[in-house]
């Protein structure tokens, strides 16, 4: 199914997919990293749960009209997608303050926000991924002013379809990670994973956190909290 190994980044491989041009072959690993790799740990198991976590949702996403890069999950592990050409920021929607909001602007932790807040932050390990602004977002990637505007519609609409997702399995949607990648043709679509390990994500009921801040706050099990996820994704799927 893969032949070569293209990347490999802290919590998946991506290969080029055997015989099919312009596709590759995302393979989840067990690793967990944090605090920008300087926390890491191995979870077996975890990639398996993330590969299921993101298909259901990128699945349930196509369902609501959204276009992705991802085309099918293949194994426990693996999943294929459209190759894309990986817009360096990392697009991140908030519904809640959790998080380095709270220290950056001194913002209290579970503020609800009237209307979500997008935040962009560039993709380069080096400098630690800062927060920039459009302006900067227009300096440091190919993206055009009328497409940085349609990167922010499409994360509005896929947070509103992901609120009511997770909402009706019981689930607060705290915040959340978004990358998108440029298609061959040029057209701009959701890209990477969207799972416990880039979304923050509270037991509407209780508060409980079943997301990866289990991890990076040493407060709980990463297995067990990504198996309740995958639980109820998969009784409403
Ligand atoms: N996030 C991510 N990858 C990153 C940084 C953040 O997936 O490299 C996700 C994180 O899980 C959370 C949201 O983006 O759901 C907002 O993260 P925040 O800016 O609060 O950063 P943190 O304090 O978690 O590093």
């Amino acid at each position: 199914m893969k032949a070569e190994l293209l990347y490999e980044g802290k919590a998946k491989r991506v290969y080029q997919a055997e015989g099919k041009s312009g596709q590759l072959v995302l393979s989840y690993k067990n690793d967990a990293t944090a605090f920008n790799g300087v926390k890491k740990d191995s979870f077996d198991g975890k990639g398996r749960l993330n590969n299921e976590i993101s298909s259901l949702i990128f699945t349930a996403l196509h369902e609501k009209g959204i276009e992705t890069h991802f085309i099918e999950r293949l194994n426990e592990t693996e999943q294929m997608v459209v190759q894309t050409e990986i817009i360096p920021l990392e697009v991140v929607v908030r519904n809640v303050a959790s998080g380095s909001i709270t220290k950056r602007l001194g913002i209290e932790e579970k503020t609800h926000f009237d209307k979500p807040l997008i935040e962009f932050f560039y993709k380069n390990d080096e400098l630690g991924d800062p927060l920039i602004n459009d302006e900067h977002a227009l300096y440091l990637t190919s993206a055009t002013p009328a497409e940085i505007d349609e990167i922010k519609e499409k994360a509005l609409e896929i947070n509103k379809q992901l609120m009511d997702l997770f909402q009706s399995i019981n689930i607060t949607l705290v915040d959340f990670k978004l990358e998108f990648g440029r298609k061959a043709c040029g057209t701009i679509v959701l890209s990477d994973e969207i799972s416990p390990d880039t979304c923050r994500l509270w037991d509407a009921a209780t508060g409980e956190k079943l997301d990866k801040d289990v991890f990076r706050q040493g407060t709980g099990d990463l297995i067990e909290v990504y198996k309740e996820i995958l639980k109820r994704l998969e009784a409403k799927a």
